[in-house]
């Protein structure tokens, strides 16, 4: 199955994150900042990664830059995941190598769809999700994507 790297400082948001994926059968791993990430990359070698843009030490863009400069790294697939929300914003993630655009708070439908559209399932038929822990968990995702 896929493995997913979640990077993202806020605690509550990477636990909600992982329990959505998990829910999905994806393997996760998480780093809770921009230089964390960048190591987690070298010694998981996930096959997607969820950036944060705000984060200590090296925010989701100076880590986007230091990826695409990668050849090996070239092709790895990014979402960005930010609070962010103005077109501006956005322009700027898409202009910078992510492959997609996660709004804060996550929403369960939307994560789903962009791993489905970034991941080819090599593994057979996907894990049927369970929807009513998954609604749950996009509610409490609601409610904690407040701030950062
Ligand atoms: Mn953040």
């Amino acid at each position: 199955m896929s493995k997913v790297l979640i990077a993202e400082d806020n605690a509550v948001n990477r636990e909600l994150l992982r329990e959505l994926l998990e829910a999905r059968g994806y393997t996760v791993v998480e780093a809770c900042d921009g230089q964390a990430a960048l190591h987690m990359i070298e010694q998981t070698q996930p096959d997607l990664l969820l950036l944060d843009i705000g984060m200590p030490v090296m925010d989701g863009f100076g880590v986007m830059r230091k990826i695409r400069e990668n050849p090996r790294l070239a092709t790895l697939p990014v979402l960005a995941f930010t609070a962010y929300a103005m077109q501006g914003d956005r322009e700027k993630i898409l202009n910078s190598g992510f492959n997609g655009y996660l709004s804060k708070p996550v929403n369960a439908r939307s994560l789903a769809q962009e791993l489905d559209r970034l991941l080819i399932k090599q593994e057979g038929p996907s894990t049927s999700p369970d929807q009513s822990r998954e609604s749950q968990l996009d509610t409490r995702t609601r409610a904690a994507g407040k701030g950062k």
